[in-house]
């Protein structure tokens, strides 16, 4: 097979799993390690432009130092930056003899580079980054071919950005990176269909950060966001990766377990206050101290017929914890059930 068509095939593999892939960081992922095979490269990076700041930064790499990330450049500054200006794709083989060559970020990085092909990722008319290989392998140079190939691809990987940056803004809260509501309401209607249908486990946590009024009237609004960021990111490194984690409100998550029983429900729900409550909330150099109060219900204990109700059923969990002292965990109980029966209450207490 001629090496042209051979590299076509490869390109079409990955273009058919970019349409397939809508998270968005699997995806570029992807992207990056097609382009090393496709374009015989050591390395390969993706640069997205952020139009507020009119600054690129590295958003993926593959091969080369991951320090890259902490990197952002002008808008206009080295090959990346001349190639977003004037919209053409740029080759370099030998890149000490290039006046675009921006040696600080080699510096940086410990990579050694010595020749970059680098196309612009056009979307609607709108440049919104570049895709660029890194030292062609076996001495060799990039050539004509390589940028046509390269241009068809990046085409298409500006699309399927595209696509799924609108699809993340369709289902994730732009602040926490979690779920918004809306979404984590239709799907939770499934699942707890499911849930009823086969009596499977369902827990759910509801959580809600203490005092949080308070917190914005000290510090500021902007450290109060950055709260919620730091908070959401606390639960996401504590939950695992079938749990569901929404933003409920402004500063209210719900954390849907499936499968889940209610003393393992109770236990997250303890580790997650505790995590939140030895965490150091950093914010322009003053120290922030921060607690949750939480809620939890579980299906089996409380076998609602309606969704609504289980949400009722967590939210009054949680509203015992605010009422009880606030940084707490309550499990929401039937009025019947005997107080013995709460065996991870007591193993808290
Ligand atoms: P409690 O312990 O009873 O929960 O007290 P609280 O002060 O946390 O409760 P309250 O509901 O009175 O206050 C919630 C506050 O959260 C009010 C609102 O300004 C703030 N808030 C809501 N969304 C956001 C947000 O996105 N960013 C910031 N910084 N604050 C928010
Ligand atoms: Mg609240
Ligand atoms: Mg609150």
């Amino acid at each position: 097979m001629p090496a042209i068509i051979e590299k076509l095939y490869k390109m079409m593999e990955t273009l058919a799993l970019i349409n397939s892939t809508q998270d968005l960081d699997k995806l570029l992922d992807l992207i990056m390690k097609s382009i090393k095979g496709v374009m015989e490269a050591e390395a390969s990076s993706l640069l997205l432009l952020d139009a507020e700041k009119n600054e690129l930064y590295f958003s993926t790499v593959s091969g080369g130092s991951e320090k890259i990330k902490e990197i952002r450049i002008k808008a206009d500054q080295g090959i990346a930056g001349h190639v977003v200006q004037t919209g053409k794709a740029l080759i370099v083989n030998d890149v000490t003899k290039s006046e675009y060559f921006l040696k600080t970020v080699d510096e940086k990085t410990q990579f050694k580079t010595r020749s970059i092909i680098c196309v612009p990722l056009i979307s609607r008319n709108k440049t919104i980054g570049v895709l660029q290989a890194l030292n062609k392998l076996n001495g060799k140079d990039f050539n004509e071919e390589d940028e046509r190939l390269f241009m068809a691809f990046s085409h298409q990987v500006s699309v399927a950005i595209e696509n799924a940056r609108l699809y993340n803004m369709a289902f994730y809260d732009a602040l926490t990176k979690v779920f918004m509501r809306r979404y984590f309401e239709a799907w939770l209607d499934q699942e707890f269909a499911r849930v009823k249908r086969y009596q499977t486990d369902l827990s759910m946590i509801m959580f809600d950060i203490d005092h949080f009024k308070k917190i914005n009237d000290t510090y500021g609004h902007q450290a109060g966001d950055y709260v919620l960021q730091q908070i959401a990111q606390v639960v996401k490194e504590n939950v695992r990766a079938a749990d569901v984690l929404a933003r409920y409100g402004g500063e209210e998550f719900m954390i849907c377990l499936p499968e889940t029983k209610v003393d393992k429900a109770f236990h997250s729900a303890e580790r997650i206050r505790e995590q939140i409550e030895k965490k150091e909330f950093n914010y322009n150099g003053k120290k922030i101290p921060v607690t949750v109060s939480l809620g939890v219900a579980s299906f089996r204990e409380t076998p609602e017929d309606s969704v609504v109700q289980f949400i009722k059923d967590v939210d009054s969990a949680l509203y015992q914890s605010k009422e009880g002292g606030r940084n707490r965990v309550t499990v929401h109980r039937l009025p019947g059930q005997k107080p013995g029966k709460n065996k991870e209450q007591k193993e808290a207490a």
